[in-house]
């Protein structure tokens, strides 16, 4: 994803007329905006939620927002619903973006504005926008932190780690792989890390769904086939929070003591985690504000109102075009770092 401003015109907003307010391209200040978010995978879907509900009800507009909790038939009927009604701009946070095509070309041919919100809308050309912290970067984050760990703990390798990723309908989850990858993979070839499960493809370390309890499956399989003889693990690349909670109740059931493992999201229970340490307790998250990434959301819908083109910083190609980005940077947290990360966020009061 080079730099770069894309020039894509706004959304030819139709609306306006006997509402009024709507500037020349843009559309009527009191419009309806549609939110369609994915199932309730990790805390920050969930707090996402609640800050467009707040968000777009104090910037003045009509709100249709949803969570897709029965899976992607859902979401498909949520989107169709808020293009009949009318919504000027859909935001969406897909379950899985290859099997909305249709539902986003019909936003398309409404006039409507698409911003794919978090995670990118793979291969089609209706969308106009895409908003995110910046996904290859919290996967580099996480590289860089689980040999960060393992060496404070011992200075010299070979360290013996595991590696998971998320769910493959979810692009993110693969971006963020390939981030931590960039930094791991230099170090698997010259031997620093050994993966003793010889698993290091994308495709043997998904995890279904992001489920928790998926991940603890496969942390038993791999403890009980790898790690029961005196076999030391060292780390384990864990890509959320949720998941390094479940690999880490793996490892203590199993009772092999505590290896270093990377998380994201800063969920309250890994917060607490990482700022108590000790035994099995998680060693680093990534601070990707949920407050910051909604409020620069509606920042973009009120540029579109106006008729104007919104802010980017870059962009990215989703397999069918480049579309303009907005990336914000998101933040590596270690018990080190976690009161200044969190100083002034709801998350402050877990750091002290
Ligand atoms: C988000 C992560 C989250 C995961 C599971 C990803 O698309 O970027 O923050 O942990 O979904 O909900």
């Amino acid at each position: 994803s080079a730099c770069g401003r894309g020039g894509d015109t706004p959304a030819s907003g139709s609306g306006g007329g006997s509402t009024g307010g709507a500037a020349a391209g843009g559309f009527a200040a009191n419009s309806l905006i549609g939110i369609a978010l994915p199932q309730k995978t990790s805390e920050n879907w969930v707090l996402a939620e609640s800050l467009f509900n707040d968000g777009l009800s104090g910037a003045g507009f009509q709100k249709d927002v949803q969570f897709a909790n029965g899976g992607v038939g859902e979401q498909q009927n949520q989107i169709q619903a808020m293009i009949t009604k009318g919504a000027k701009v859909i935001v969406v946070g897909a379950i899985d973006s290859k099997q909305l095509g249709t539902q986003l070309k019909a936003a398309k041919d409404a006039g409507i504005t698409v911003i794919a919100y978090d995670r990118q809308l793979q291969s089609t050309d209706a969308v106009n926008y895409y908003i995110a912290y910046n996904n290859e970067k919290v996967g580099e984050l996480q590289g860089q932190a689980l040999l960060d760990g393992m060496k404070a703990k011992k200075a010299n390798g070979p360290y013996n780690v595991e590696l998971f990723a998320g769910s493959p309908d979810d692009p993110n989850a693969q971006v963020f792989f390939n981030g931590a990858m960039k930094i791991l993979q230099p170090k698997i070839s010259d031997g620093t890390l050994k993966v003793v499960s010889g698993q290091t493809s994308f495709n043997q370390v998904v995890t279904q769904g992001w489920k928790a309890e998926n991940a603890q499956k496969r942390m038993d399989t791999l403890i009980s086939a790898n790690y029961q003889s005196g076999t030391k693990l060292d780390g384990v690349l864990s890509p959320n929070d949720t998941l390094a909670r479940a690999i880490l109740e793996s490892c203590k059931q199993a009772g092999i003591g505590t290896p270093i493992v990377t998380g994201q999201d800063s969920e309250v229970e890994s917060v607490k985690s990482i700022v108590a340490g000790g035994d099995y307790a998680q060693y680093s998250t990534i601070n990707k504000d949920t407050t910051n990434l909604v409020k620069a959301t509606i920042e973009m819908i009120q540029a579109l109102q106006k008729g104007e083109t919104p802010k980017t910083n870059a962009t990215d190609d989703n397999g069918s075009k480049s579309v303009p980005t907005e990336y914000l940077e998101p933040v590596i947290v270690t018990k080190a770092n976690a009161a200044e990360a969190y100083k002034g966020t709801s998350l402050e009061q877990y750091t002290k």
